[in-house]
């Protein structure tokens, strides 16, 4: 253990460290449907479709097998046109987020333009899942001036979208919304994502190896829980909710409960927690 006790925070019944899995089912939203261009491109628009279609029951069946709760932001567009999957989501004991309508880029908008989408989006998780967010994540990694306002407004507790540490922290005094940092080390896009036509990343000629990204994974976890702090992942259901890769989330969630001593939860249960423990 090589853990500086001071700056550990001290988790729920006396837990070494947290792990709050988190899943940004973005479906085919994004940058091509903002610009209507992936209606011209339907095979780019499947393999988006593929998450929310086939990608997401299997990863929900591996978090039932363990046991284990998740996160999952959501765009609304993705639950307007998927209902049935996503309210499986809630049905089987998980979180739902925002995560915009069509995965805007919150730094392009307007405040009125940030506005329009939490309020449809609060109307959709409403309408087809009976839920109002408490959490976000931004969606295109970052926002405007005015985001952390206009969250407040919409009933936000935490976001888990910035970058400033390794475990939650307040973010804003004011409206004492608390940030739960993901980074993209686990990101599951980093390692496996490479896709042509648009080729992306671009410049990467290969995904990684499946061992290499699990024993990065791993090794991500294993350093956290020495130091007894808060991990979230940046996974994407369309990205590891595959045939082959499913056993990349299998072993890492099997290589958590080895520790035995970590803290499972929902972003809003470490939000809540957070606040009340006053760390
Ligand atoms: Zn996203």
């Amino acid at each position: 253990m090589r853990a500086i006790e001071a700056l550990v925070p001290r988790w729920p019944e006396g837990k070494r460290s947290c792990v709050a899995l988190a899943f940004d089912l973005d479906g085919p939203t994004g940058g091509a449907m903002l610009d209507g261009s992936i209606w011209r491109n339907p095979s780019y628009f499947t393999l988006g479709a593929y998450g929310p279609w086939r990608a997401l029951g299997r990863i929900l069946d591996v978090l039932a097998g363990r046991d284990v709760p998740a996160t999952f932001f959501v765009p609304a567009w993705v639950i307007e046109n998927w209902p049935s999957q996503c309210r499986a989501i809630v049905e089987r004991g998980h979180e739902v987020a925002y995560h915009g309508y069509m995965h805007e880029a919150f730094w392009t908008l307007t405040p009125d333009g940030q506005r329009e989408v939490m309020a449809s989006s609060t109307r959709i998780f409403e309408r087809y899942l009976g839920v109002r967010p408490v959490g976000f994540r931004t969606p295109s990694g970052d926002w405007s001036a005015e985001t952390i306002g206009i969250l407040a407004e919409y009933g936000v507790r935490y976001s888990s979208s910035m970058r400033g540490d390794d475990r939650p922290y307040v973010l804003d005094a004011k409206s004492g919304l608390v940030e739960i940092p993901a980074r993209w080390e686990l990101d599951d896009y980093a390692s496996l994502a490479y896709q042509r036509n648009p080729d992306y990343p671009a410049g990467l000629d290969r995904i990684a190896s499946y061992d290499a990204t699990l024993d990065n994974w791993c090794r991500e976890f294993d350093g956290s829980h020495d130091d007894g702090l808060c991990m979230t992942t940046l996974f994407h259901p369309k990205v590891s909710g595959k045939p082959g890769r499913i056993a990349l989330l299998e072993g890492f969630v099997d290589h958590v409960l080895q520790a035995d001593d970590v803290w499972f939860a929902s972003c809003s249960e470490v939000a809540d927690w957070w606040i009340e423990s006053k760390q």
